[in-house]
């Protein structure tokens, strides 16, 4: 049932981003020295990655009702200067393109801090000695956590615990809400 509740996009963008057609042409431009090939293979991956973000945002936006996100890092994930700037501008808009159409759908849009979201047992709540840490831990896919002994998937694992801290996070944010307007109405 979270399936229907939860994007957890990172690992499916970082698959969007795979090797197409244009970046081939852009390695066989850059072997030849052609500028102008490259210039207009950069500006063709651009406007194919633009329009990708698109499609997918308006599916997420369509077949959602609330969606919330990880305040993802680049910076310990991608070996690369250029692959970090790629990462980081594509999930830069995709989080503007999810924003604004979720604003413009009435549907709720949380980013909340994923911090140790991939090393917490989902089940049990403890950071057990054996999940998955830091580079060395991004190829560990599948593990089962030494304290309760439950079995995850690492994406899995990660998005339930993400969806449980949006959850609390709506849950704050409301109560503080009417917590103001009770206090509002209690002075006029
Ligand atoms: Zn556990």
């Amino acid at each position: 049932m979270w399936r229907s509740l939860l994007l957890y996009v990172l690992f499916d963008y970082l698959h969007r981003c795979s090797t197409t057609t244009s970046e081939a042409d852009l390695g066989i431009a850059q072997r030849a020295k052609n500028k102008k090939r490259v210039k207009v293979t950069h500006a063709k991956i651009a406007n194919k990655r633009k329009d990708d973000l698109h499609k997918y945002s308006r599916k997420l936006v369509d077949e959602n009702a609330v969606i919330f996100v990880g305040n993802v890092n680049f910076k310990g994930l991608a070996k690369t200067k250029l692959a970090k700037s790629v990462l980081d501008a594509g999930w830069g808009m995709l989080k503007t393109m999810l924003d604004y159409k979720c604003d413009h759908a009435g549907i709720v849009f949380e980013e909340v801090n994923e911090a140790y979201t991939t090393q917490t047992c989902s089940c049990c709540g403890v950071i057990p000695a054996n999940s998955p840490k830091g580079r060395a831990g991004l190829r560990i896919r599948e593990w089962s956590c030494a304290e309760c002994g439950a079995m995850h998937d690492r994406d899995v694992n990660a998005a339930k615990n993400i969806l449980a801290l949006s959850v609390a996070q709506c849950m704050t944010e409301m109560l503080m809400r009417q917590r103001t307007f009770l206090r509002s109405g209690m002075t006029v």
